[in-house]
């Protein structure tokens, strides 16, 4: 089984009223959810997804399928949540498998939260956003840099939520030790260019490095509710 260290911060940001984004650090599942929908509702929706995830991530070792069974799951209960007809949350995150083949990581993702890895030096992003300015940037239409501004940055194409059948991607990875994850909510890369992140992620310790990329996100402006997890392989 991998082992983890892991560290994670959370913050509401300078402008909204509500911190509508909910996590779960609870080997062998790392979660981000940032939830969408008036009148808080999308705080109640990654709530309800997050709490989806926890059942799975207690009930011992997770395989691809119940990963993914646990993501149909978490689209259905925030679909089925009576507290608001309009709501849904993005999800993306880490898991640690045990497989026939040995142990593996997976990587799932649902909207335009993202998970991120740094071996070596080599540092990018694994998930590929569902949203529409990701749409423009693979047309050609727009740079990455001008899809942090766009003004239908928000819109996102797959939720959780939204639709009966959810399709997640998700990517299968080894653990190697010494590799550092990062999650996060779009808080943190709508303020910060990857190259803004990476210093910052690789400083300290797990618990250092959310902390301080969370205060950055805010010190930037704080226009979002912004999560990070930081998680290190550790064999
Ligand atoms: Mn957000």
């Amino acid at each position: 089984m991998t082992r983890f260290f892991h560290g994670a911060a959370t913050s509401t940001g300078r402008v909204r009223r509500v911190n509508e984004d909910s996590y779960l650090v609870l080997p062998p599942l790392f979660a981000v959810a940032d939830g969408m929908g008036g009148h808080d509702a999308g705080e109640v929706a990654s709530a309800v997804a997050v709490g989806v995830l926890e059942r799975y991530a207690r009930s011992g070792p997770l395989s691809v399928d119940a990963v993914l069974t646990a993501l149909d799951e978490a689209n259905r209960a925030v679909i089925g949540n009576a507290e608001a007809v309009r709501m849904g949350t993005t999800v993306t995150g880490l898991a640690s498998l045990v497989t026939p083949a040995g142990s593996q990581l997976m990587v799932f993702n649902v909207g335009d939260s993202r998970v991120y890895r740094l071996a070596d030096d080599h540092f990018g992003q694994l998930t590929v956003d569902h949203s529409e300015v990701q749409e423009l940037v693979l047309a050609g239409a727009i740079t990455p840099e001008q899809a942090r501004t766009h003004p239908r940055r928000n819109i996102v194409t797959r939720a959780l939520g939204s639709d009966y059948v959810v399709r997640p991607d998700h990517w299968l990875l080894p653990p190697l030790p010494g590799d550092r994850y990062l999650i996060c909510s779009d808080g943190l890369t709508g303020e910060l260019t990857d190259e803004e992140i990476l210093p910052l992620l690789r400083a300290g310790d797990q618990q250092q490095a959310a902390e301080a990329l969370v205060a950055a996100a805010d010190e930037a402006g704080g226009h979002d509710n912004t999560t990070v997890i930081v998680v290190d392989v550790i064999g």
